[in-house]
């Protein structure tokens, strides 16, 4: 059996095949954006108050809002199946494909179908599914893995998409995104037509309504829930607001802080499904409550990283996303809230090493439009991985050896003296550390230890005071 890759493993690997500095350039403009919008909204922070006290009173009240959600679902014609986990989500939704002759699927874009891996079960089932998010498809065509909740080829350049095209749809090669969406819509149009099921995730689930609301800014969520005749909509349990009232406060905030829009391009809401002297319509929807780890969350120190409504900001914003890129965290949940998500869902056992991917500088919080502390649950995170015994071996040594140097002070002043003649002699193997220090000047220079002592500098200064 081959060794798991390590986080830093998997970012060198990430780095030496390009794919970071697309998605650096792509998430600092995603900033900017969104400081720009956050700054000609003066109600900003107050909807960032007011979006944060709805969702914590959803997530303390979530047995009762998602009764009330189920009811108003059933209520509209709609059917409701309580997932505990993907194994479930993905039987129920094959089974149903399958007992109603469905032969292909569209799906519109949903990190919690991706944290599930239905496609896979829908493949095993006979069914074939097409991605029409233009991000989606890009991923789904080349076999790749979304890098960014909302932006899930952000570690892609035009030019790769070009080949992409030219190579699998048998189109000339163009990088002009105009013309690269031209090709992908006219590709999806004639599949959106003849597709048996539409799937969707859900944004945010109206308890009062029953109704599944979904931001798109390309127009295929509202064709995927619309022009098949079966719509399965999949939302994690705890994706819901109380009233429609709540559902405009959350939508203030979320295109504001995904891509800095006002508002995003399509918000649909779908309630039921098609009514006499509708128009269009699926014949049947489907809402699929998934858990899959979520309440057992809940009831931990993680629970309010539930809360989170999937903007993307704290990804945008984290200065060791931005260096290691999204697939470095092995999870469709990356960045920051990735780091608390992936192993609060998961397990600790095989995500150890995602609540030290963070300097806890402290940006996500700040980013974050309902204020979520994911600095303090990462440190708590780092406290189980320690408690539990899942460090490394070498980081356990290595805080060993600072603790036994650290309350020595002969010893310690002995060490800061030898770094500081170190510093002073500026040697040439601090530019290529062995072994796990390889890690770090690889890619940039180690930092000289200072020269005086922080206890020599403080006690020159007050002798001259
Ligand atoms: S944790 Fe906050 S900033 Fe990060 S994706 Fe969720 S809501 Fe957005």
């Amino acid at each position: 059996m081959t060794a798991p890759v390590s986080f830093l493993g998997r970012v060198q690997r990430d780095r030496a095949a390009g794919r970071v500095t697309a998605l650096d350039i792509g998430a600092r403009r995603l900033t900017e954006r969104r400081l720009a919008a956050a700054a000609e909204y003066p109600a900003m922070e107050q909807m960032r108050d007011a979006a944060r006290a709805i969702r914590l009173d959803v997530l303390a009240n979530l047995d009762r809002y998602l009764g009330r959600f189920a009811d108003a679902v059933e209520r509209t014609g709609g059917h409701v199946f309580w997932a505990a986990d993907g194994d479930e989500a993905n039987d129920h939704i094959a089974r149903l494909a399958v007992d109603r002759g469905v032969r292909t699927a569209v799906k519109s874009k949903s990190m919690v179908t991706e944290e599930i891996e239905l496609n896979a079960a829908l493949a095993a089932a006979g069914v074939d599914v097409t991605e029409t998010d233009l991000g989606e498809f890009i991923v789904q065509l080349s076999g790749d893995r979304p890098s960014h909740i909302i932006a899930p080829v952000l570690h892609r350049t035009r030019h790769e998409i070009g080949e992409l095209f030219a190579d699998e749809l048998g189109v000339g090669y163009t990088d002009d995104p105009v013309r690269l969406n031209a090709i992908a819509r006219r590709h999806l149009r004639g599949i959106f037509l003849n597709a048996d099921m539409g799937i969707s995730g859900a944004n945010f689930g109206v308890a009062e309504t029953g109704g599944v609301c979904l931001v798109t800014n390309e127009g295929n969520g509202r064709l995927t829930t619309t022009a098949p005749r079966i719509h399965v909509a999949v939302m994690g349990m705890e994706r819901l607001v109380p009233t429609m009232a709540d559902l405009a406060v959350m939508l203030e905030v979320l295109a504001r802080s995904a891509t800095g829009q006002r508002m995003s391009v399509y918000t649909n809401i779908v309630t039921g499904p098609r009514r006499p002297g509708d128009p269009d319509g699926p014949d049947e929807v489907h809402v699929v409550i998934l858990d899959n780890g979520r309440s057992e969350v809940l009831g931990g120190d993680a629970a309010e990283i539930l809360a989170c409504i999937r903007c993307g900001a704290c990804l945008n914003v984290c200065p060791v996303y931005r260096a290691s890129g999204g697939h470095a965290y092995d999870s469709v949940y990356s960045g920051p809230v990735g780091a608390v998500l992936t192993p609060s869902l998961d397990g600790l056992a095989d995500h150890a090493d995602l609540p030290h991917a963070s300097s806890l500088c402290g940006a996500c919080k700040e980013a974050c439009p309902v204020r979520i502390d994911i600095p303090e649950m990462l440190l708590t995170l780092r406290a189980e991985v320690a408690a539990v015994g899942l460090a490394p071996d070498w980081l356990r040594r290595g805080v060993r050896l600072y603790a036994e140097a650290a309350t020595r002070p002969g010893l310690w002043r002995a060490l800061l003296a030898t770094g500081g003649l170190l510093g002073r002699a500026r040697s040439s193997w601090l530019d290529s550390l062995p072994l796990h220090g390889a890690g770090w000047t690889d890619h940039r220079q180690f930092p000289p230890p200072a020269t005086r002592s922080f206890h020599q500098r403080w006690k020159e200064r007050t002798r001259g005071a």
